[in-house]
């Protein structure tokens, strides 16, 4: 690190609250010393009451670009000049970049699940999804996947507070994309079972599997899976969970969160660099199994 940065090394941060815990460092720094690219990447612990001076900090100090975590995510769009059609979709920005003082929002965690699904040779375009989530990393996931041509998706999620989200998000996806979205309660365990069963892919977007709800899955039994279904949770800690478990067993082709989070960095990475993350590099580096 002493010997890589200069005078002419390129900040580009990450801010939330708390961070210390976060790969994406380590990710981002690994992959520029790689490719000899001349940045720094620095988390910040950054709460909504910092944010607007942060910004305005970052604007005047010309940093390139930042990531941004919890609690940020859903409301920095405030403080930048425009946001994608996702981010807009989503009501959250993951990634900021700074053109020549021109701030834009993005949000890469949906790009970030579609690409790890084509890395491993899965094509769903124009295919059937159902899904389980409300949540930041389920809106995503389920406007790109609209956006890029999935031709139907099924949402459930219990009526706990995301359920209002999910309802924005089905009307979204219907008015302002090709595909048609419905909104399910998931105590609606029989309702579950028909949806997946015409499905081409099944996803997990919940916290559930990971703790405090590790070793839980709200799949019954095995007989809602079927071995040619493909079945993905976006929960990477720990790689499998109850439900990847049951998916195995039943012979599904699965995938757990590891990927998603893995191209959702290389989705910021080319937005900051405009340079392809060198992924299979990272995997070994970062022992990415998905
Ligand atoms: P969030 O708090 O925004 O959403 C939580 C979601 O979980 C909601 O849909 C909620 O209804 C549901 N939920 C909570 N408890 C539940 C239960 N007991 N039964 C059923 N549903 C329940 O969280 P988020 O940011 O969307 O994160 C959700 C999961 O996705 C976490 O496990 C997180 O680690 C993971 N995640 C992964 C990536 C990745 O890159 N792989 C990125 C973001 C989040």
């Amino acid at each position: 690190m002493a010997e890589r940065i200069t005078g002419h090394t390129e900040l580009i941060g990450l801010i939330a609250y708390p961070i210390r815990h976060s790969s994406s460092p380590a990710m981002h720094n690994e992959a520029f010393a790689k490719l000899g690219l001349d940045y720094a990447y620095l988390a910040f612990e950054v709460g909504n009451e910092e944010l607007e001076d942060t910004i305005k900090g970052f604007r005047a100090m010309k940093v390139r670009g930042s990531n941004v975590s919890m609690p940020n995510k859903t409301v920095v769009h405030k403080y930048l000049d425009k946001v994608s059609e996702a981010a807009e979709l989503c009501g959250a920005v993951n990634t900021i970049v700074n053109d020549n003082g021109v701030l834009t929002g993005h949000i890469t965690d949906g790009i970030g699940y579609m690409e790890a699904l084509k890395d491993a040779g899965i094509n769903i375009i124009g295919k059937k999804m159902t899904i389980v989530g409300a949540g930041g990393a389920a809106t995503a996931i389920e406007i790109q996947a609209a956006l890029d041509g999935v031709k139907e998706i099924s949402i459930f999620n219990r009526k706990d507070e995301f359920y209002a989200r999910a309802e924005k998000t089905v009307k979204d996806i219907n008015e302002k994309t090709n595909c048609k979205a419905t909104l399910y309660d998931l105590t609606d365990l029989d309702k579950l079972k028909e949806e997946i069963k015409d499905s081409y892919i099944f996803t997990n977007a919940t916290g559930m599997g990971m703790k405090p709800l590790e070793g839980q899955t709200y799949i019954p039994d095995p007989s809602f899976l079927r071995p040619d279904l493909i079945v993905v949770d976006v929960v990477y800690s720990p790689r499998e969970t109850a439900l990847l478990k049951m998916a195995k067993e039943v012979g599904c082709k699965t995938m757990n969160g590891l990927g998603m989070m893995l191209f959702q960095g290389a989705a910021a990475f080319k937005l900051f660099t405009g340079k392809d993350m060198p992924i299979e590099h990272m995997k070994k580096v970062l022992d990415i199994k998905y």
